[in-house]
C-alpha cells in the first residue's frame, strides 16, 4: 500500500509498482513476464503476487534489472502499451455507441480476479472478476462495487476419516493488490451507508481491473459499533440479520459510494439479487429530487440490468417481513415511502407470506432481465412465470444472455498463448470472437497440441505432488491422506478432471453408482484411467460434505489403485492448473439445475475435451464432435441409474478407445481432433467477448440512452 512496502524498488524501474497494483498485468502475457524475468523461483514463492515479489526481492536483483539494458527495453515498451491503454477510453464500446460521460454500475457480492485478492467463493465470483476484464478489454465505462472481506471465505482442509473442516482466518491484506481511495484531506474515503441506526460507515478501497474500477467496502473501522463491524467478516454471512445487513451495504452503501466518488451513473447492473437494495437507494436519490416514488420507481426500472444465475431456491434470499419493518420503516417513513409500495415488489405471487424476496424484488424492478444459458432462460421464465400472470410462460421478458470466460485469463499463458499467436496470427486476441480466427487452428500439428498438453498435465501433476507433500510433511496426515490427495498420480494414464461445488445437485459421485464397473476401467490393465476431484462444500452444507467423505474414502481405498485423488482448496489457481491439464473434463449434475456452468468453457478452451451431461451450457457448446454428451432424452425411474449408465457406455466405448488409439508417432489423432474441435468451437462462442458486446448490445447501450452509430 505504501512506499514502504517497496524499500528496494530503484527509480529507474519504479513503474512496476504502479502496474503491480493494476491487474491488467495478469492478462498480458508480456507484462506478466516483466515480474517473471526478476526470478523465476521467487515469483513461484511469491504466489504470482508481483507486490510480493517486489517486496521480497533482495536490492541487488532489482538493481540488476534496472542496469540490464533488455530488461529496460522490455520495461519502457511495456510501460507505455501500459499507460496508453488505462487512460484512453477508445475501444469497441466507443466506436460502437459513441462517447459518453455516464456511467454504468455493476454490483456483486463477489469478484473473482486473481487468486491474490480472495474475496470470491465459487462462479459467480469469477464470471464477474471476468466480466469486468473484458469490460477493460472493450471499454465499457463501467465502475464495479464490492466487499472485501475480512477473513475472506473458508479454506479447505479434509481430515484423514475424510470429512471438510472449515477452516477461517483473517487474511493478511498487505500484499493484496488494492489501494485506499483518499478524501480531500488525504485519509481514507469513508461513506456513510443509509438504514443503520446508529450510523454505519464504509471505508472505501479500490482495485484497478484495467481501465475498469473496482471499489470494495470494508465495515471493520472503530467509528462502526462492534457488532457491526462484522458485517464484512465473512462472504455470504450464514446468519439471516447478518445477511441483510450485508446486502444493505452491498446495494445502498455501493450507490452512495459510486455517488461519493461523484461518478455520473445512469444505469445498474445487479449481478444476482444480492445487490438488489441499491434500486432503492436510486429510487429514494430520485424522490429526494421530487420525484413520488411511482415516477421515481419508472425512472429507476428503465435504466436497470438484472442477471439471474440459479434456478436453486437456495440461491434466493427471502428476508421475513418483520425483519425487513424492522430495517426499513424508519427510513421509508422519513422519506414518505408508502411501506406497502415497497414491500410489496418482493412479494412472490407463488409464495406470498415466505418474505421479501431479493430474486422478486430484482426482476419487478428492472427493465432488462436475463438468464444464463439458453436452457436456464426457458427454466427461468417458467419459474418466474407468476409475476407476468398475464403472459404465456414462453413470453416471460427474462432473456438469456450465455455466460462466456475471458480469454487472456483462462487460456494457458505461458505455453498455449504463444502456440495460438504463431498459429492465428499476432493479433487473434482482436478477433477472438469470430470462428474464422480460430478456423487456422487446422494448420496446427496434432503433435505439437499434443506434446504441449503432455506438459501442462506433468505440471498439474507436480502441482498436486508438491500440496501433497506439503500436507504430510507439516500436518503428519495419515499415509491413507497422501495416496488419496494425489501422490501417486500418472501422467501417461487418460486422466479426467471433476471440479466444481460439492452439492447434491452437482452429483460428484455420480461416476460410482455401480463401483465394480468404475473399479475395472480404472484398473484396466492395457487402458486405465484416473479421475481427479476437488471442490468445496458450503460450510453448512452437510450432504455436500458427505458427498466428499465418499470420493476421499474411495480414494483412500486400495481397491483404487490410487488412481482416484481430491485435491483440497479448489480455487482459481487449482482451477487454472486443472483445466490445463487433466485430458477430459466431466460434468454430471442433475438437469436442469446447472444455469450455465462456465467450467467446461475454460477447459474446452485449453484444448481439454467436455465429458458432461447435456445442460446448462453445454446444450449450445457440443455439436458432436468437440466432446461427448449425454443425458438429454426423458428419464423415467432412477435418473441417477441412467445418467450413469449412459457417462460409462461412453467412456469405455467412445473417449478411452479415442485416447489409447496411437499411431506409429504415438499421437491419438482422433483424440486430438476433438481437442482442436473443442477449442474452435468453444472459444469464439463462449468468451466474455461475445458475452459483454451482448449485454451492451442488448442492455447497457439502450439503458444508457446510446444506440449504434454505425447502423
Ligand atoms: C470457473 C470456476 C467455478 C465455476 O465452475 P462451474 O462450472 O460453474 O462449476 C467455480 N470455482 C472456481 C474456482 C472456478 O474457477
Amino acid at each position: 500500500m505504501s512506499q514502504d512496502l517497496f524499500p528496494h524498488l530503484p527509480e529507474r524501474i519504479n513503474g512496476l509498482k504502479k502496474l503491480a497494483y493494476n491487474l491488467w498485468w495478469s492478462w498480458q502475457p508480456e507484462a506478466r513476464n516483466l515480474f517473471r524475468l526478476l526470478g523465476l523461483y521467487p515469483w513461484r514463492e511469491s504466489q504470482h503476487n508481483p507486490i510480493r515479489l517486489l517486496s521480497m526481492l533482495p536490492a541487488e536483483v532489482l538493481e540488476e534489472a534496472a542496469s540490464d539494458e533488455q530488461y529496460l527495453q522490455h520495461y519502457d515498451h511495456i510501460m507505455q502499451r501500459f499507460e496508453t491503454e488505462i487512460t484512453s477510453s477508445d475501444g469497441w464500446f466507443k466506436n460502437t455507441y459513441g462517447k459518453t460521460t455516464s456511467t454504468l454500475a455493476y454490483l456483486s457480492f463477489e469478484y473473482g480476479l486473481h487468486p491474490s485478492l480472495p474475496i470470491y467463493a465459487g462462479g459467480l465470483g469469477i464470471l464477474a472478476g471476468d466480466h469486468l476484464k473484458e469490460a477493460s478489454d472493450l471499454g465499457v465505462p463501467l465502475a464495479a462495487v464490492g466487499m472485501i472481506y475480512s477473513n475472506g471465505y473458508v479454506q479447505q482442509r479434509i481430515r484423514d476419516d475424510g470429512w471438510q473442516d472449515d477452516v477461517q482466518m483473517t487474511l493478511d491484506r498487505t500484499y493484496d493488490p488494492i489501494l485506499p481511495v483518499l478524501d480531500e484531506q488525504g485519509k481514507q474515503l469513508l461513506v456513510q451507508v443509509p438504514i443503520f441506526d446508529p450510523p454505519l460507515f464504509v471505508a472505501v478501497w479500490k482495485v484497478a481491473v484495467g481501465r475498469v474500477n473496482l471499489y470494495l467496502m470494508d465495515t471493520n473501522l472503530e467509528v462502526n459499533q462492534p457488532w457491526d463491524r462484522a458485517i464484512a467478516q465473512y462472504l455470504y454471512a450464514g446468519n439471516l440479520e447478518q445477511r441483510l445487513k450485508q446486502e444493505i451495504v452491498l446495494g445502498m452503501g455501493g450507490m452512495r459510494v459510486l455517488n461519493a466518488l461523484n461518478l455520473q451513473v445512469s444505469a445498474l447492473h445487479l449481478n444476482e439479487g444480492h445487490p438488489a437494495f441499491a434500486i432503492l437507494e436510486r429510487i429514494c436519490e430520485q424522490i429526494e429530487k421530487g420525484e413520488t416514488f411511482e415516477s421515481a420507481f419508472q425512472k429507476v426500472r428503465s435504466t436497470t440490468i438484472f442477471t439471474t444465475h440459479t434456478p436453486v431456491a437456495a440461491g434466493t434470499d427471502v428476508f421475513p417481513f418483520p425483519l425487513m419493518e424492522q430495517y426499513f420503516d424508519k427510513y421509508l417513513a422519513s422519506l414518505g415511502v408508502n411501506k406497502k409500495n415497497f414491500m410489496d415488489l418482493g412479494i412472490n405471487p407463488q409464495d406470498p407470506n415466505a418474505g421479501f424476496n431479493m430474486t422478486v424484488f430484482a426482476l419487478r424492478s428492472s427493465n432488462y432481465r436475463n438468464a444464463v444459458s439458453q436452457r436456464h432462460g426457458e427454466v427461468a421464465r417458467q419459474i418466474w412465470s407468476g409475476l407476468w400472470q398475464d403472459k404465456k410462460p414462453e413470453d416471460v421478458p427474462i432473456v438469456s444472455i450465455t455466460n462466456g470466460i475471458h480469454l487472456p485469463t483462462w487460456i494457458e499463458i505461458v505455453q498455449l498463448q504463444p502456440l495460438l499467436r504463431r498459429y492465428l496470427g499476432e493479433d487473434w486476441m482482436d478477433g477472438q470472437d469470430y470462428p474464422e480466427t480460430w478456423a487456422k487452428l487446422d494448420n496446427l500439428p496434432d503433435e505439437e497440441l499434443w506434446h504441449l498438453h503432455q506438459d501442462q498435465k506433468a505440471i498439474l501433476i507436480g502441482q498436486i505432488d508438491e500440496r501433497t507433500r506439503m500436507r504430510w510433511h507439516q500436518d503428519k496426515v495419515a499415509a491413507s491422506s497422501v495416496l488419496a490427495f494425489g501422490a501417486l498420480l500418472d501422467p501417461e494414464i487418460l486422466t479426467i478432471g471433476f471440479a466444481r461445488r460439492m452439492t447434491a445437485y452437482k452429483r460428484a459421485d455420480l461416476i460410482f453408482y455401480d463401483q465394480e464397473r468404475i473399479k475395472r476401467m480404472v484398473n484396466d490393465p492395457l487402458r486405465p484411467i484416473q479421475i481427479i476431484f476437488a471442490g468445496l462444500a458450503h460450510p453448512a452444507d452437510n450432504e455436500g460434505k458427505r458427498m466428499i467423505q465418499h470420493i476421499f474414502h474411495l480414494a483412500q481405498d486400495s481397491e483404487f489403485a490410487c488412481r482416484i485423488a481430491f485435491v483440497e482448496n479448489y480455487d482459481q489457481e487449482l482451477a487454472q492448473t486443472l483445466v490445463h491439464g487433466v485430458d477430459v473434463w466431466l460434468n454430471n449434475p442433475l438437469p436442469p439445475l446447472e444455469a450455465s456452468g462456465t467450467s467446461g468453457m475454460k477447459a474446452a478452451v485449453n484444448g481439454t475435451p467436455n465429458l458432461s451431461i447435456l445442460d446448462g451450457w453445454w446444450l449450445e457448446g457440443y455439436n458432436g464432435e468437440n466432446g461427448w454428451g449425454f443425458g438429454d432424452g426423458e428419464v423415467q425411474g432412477d435418473r441417477y441409474g441412467s445418467d450413469a449408465v449412459a457417462l460409462y457406455q461412453l467412456l469405455e466405448e467412445k473417449v478411452i478407445p479415442c485416447y489409447y488409439e496411437r499411431s506409429d508417432d504415438g499421437v491419438p489423432h482422433d483424440f486430438v481432433r476433438v481437442m482442436k474441435n473443442s477449442i474452435k468451437a468453444i472459444a469464439p462462442a463462449f468468451s466474455t467477448r461475445r458475452m459483454v458486446k451482448e449485454y451492451a448490445q442488448c442492455c447497457y447501450a439502450p439503458a444508457l440512452g446510446m444506440a449504434n452509430i454505425n447502423l
